[in-house]
């Protein structure tokens, strides 16, 4: 039998485990120009939340009682496909099922002896590509300019700070636990890394930290931190707005500074973020990510929890900072 996890609820604030349900199914057969494929990584991404929610956004919502799906690994286990062989392994946006059938479409064969298969779904998937074209699109990083990255020890900011570093950037990141500031520094390189969450002046800390001021923020977490960096900004800052994860769960409208004069003053871009938009530019992305990993320029750290029926768990703990790096689930 095949196991599939579906939206139960929409969450109200703060995702539960009673959002999500198990459903044990029939393992599919596939018809001819199909494949049938098992499940090895699922990567679990603070986005999701916003799928879980039936607010109009840049990609359509979930269903209730349908599967919900996200960034997965999977080996070829069936084939009838004159593409698709058995033993190769495909990544996508696929379900959250141990085993499901697929035409292929939208699937890229990865190499699992070049990279570890997960890799595929952090440093050399998603959130790497977010990383890098965020910041290179809309940060333009010079050398010697000061850029700040919040959410610095998750996936996408410890990955901008260290492409920052590459670029000769002084880097300043924020982080949830004195564990993740100390992993920035000593690990990825940061400069410098702030604990939010022991921190009494955040707008006193970065400024502290950034002598010179702010060029650019990479922005992933919203709300009071991004405040904090926004009050410290240079003439033309340049603001990513990648994500908002402190205010994802809010019930009610957040309350936070007004940007315009901060803007206004220092001649100042805030952009908002889409990773998808730039798709014309992954391949070379993907390539430059893969040659700096390779030369041992570029590091990188996951969160692997195991198990099928832990997915929901996982996903729900990216919102208490219990990851380090890229969060997957190993099937
Ligand atoms: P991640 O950073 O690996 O995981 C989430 C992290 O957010 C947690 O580890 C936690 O770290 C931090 N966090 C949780 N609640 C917080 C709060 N209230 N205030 C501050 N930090 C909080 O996740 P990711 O996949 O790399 O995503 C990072 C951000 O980028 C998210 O906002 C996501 O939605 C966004 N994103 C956007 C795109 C795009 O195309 N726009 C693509 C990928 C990701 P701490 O312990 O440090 O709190």
């Amino acid at each position: 039998m095949n196991h599939t996890i579906v939206l139960n609820k929409r969450p109200v604030g703060k995702p539960q485990l009673t959002d999500f349900s198990i459903v044990t199914e029939e393992t599919p057969t596939i018809n001819t120009g199909e494949i049938l494929l098992k499940t090895s990584y699922v990567s679990v991404d603070p986005y999701l939340r916003g799928r879980m929610s039936d607010s109009k956004s840049y990609i359509a919502p979930f269903e209730l009682q349908k599967p919900v799906s996200s960034g997965i690994i999977a080996e070829v286990v069936e084939s009838n496909h004159s593409k698709f062989s058995k033993g190769d392994f495909v990544s996508g946006l696929l379900q959250w099922k141990e085993y499901q059938k697929s035409t292929g479409e939208g699937l890229i064969k990865i190499d699992a002896k070049k990279a570890p298969q997960s890799a595929y779904l952090g440093i050399l998937g998603m959130t790497g590509l977010t990383a890098y074209l965020g910041l290179s699109e809309i940060g333009n990083p010079q050398k010697g300019e000061t850029v700040v990255v919040s959410g610095a020890a998750g996936a996408v900011g410890s990955v901008v700070g260290q492409i920052a570093k590459i670029r000769g950037c002084r880097v300043v990141g924020v982080a949830g636990t004195d564990e993740k500031v100390e992993m920035l520094t000593r690990d990825f390189g940061f400069d410098e890394a702030i604990n939010y969450n022991t921190t009494e002046n955040m707008t006193e800390a970065i400024a502290t930290a950034c002598p010179d001021g702010v060029d650019i923020y990479f922005d992933n977490v919203g709300g009071d931190i991004s405040d904090a960096a926004l009050l410290n900004i240079n003439k033309f800052a340049r603001i990513i707005i990648c994500g908002a994860i402190s205010v994802y769960n809010e019930t009610t409208l957040p309350k936070s500074i007004s940007v315009q004069p901060f803007l206004v003053k220092n001649s100042a871009l805030m952009q908002g973020f889409i990773v998808s938009n730039y798709a014309a530019k992954f391949p070379e992305a993907m390539q430059q990510l893969a040659t700096w990993l390779a030369e041992g320029k570029l590091t990188y750290v996951e969160t692997v929890v195991e198990g099928f029926t832990q997915i929901p768990q996982a996903f729900i703990d990216l919102f208490d900072g219990k990851n380090k790096g890229k969060m997957v689930v190993k099937i």
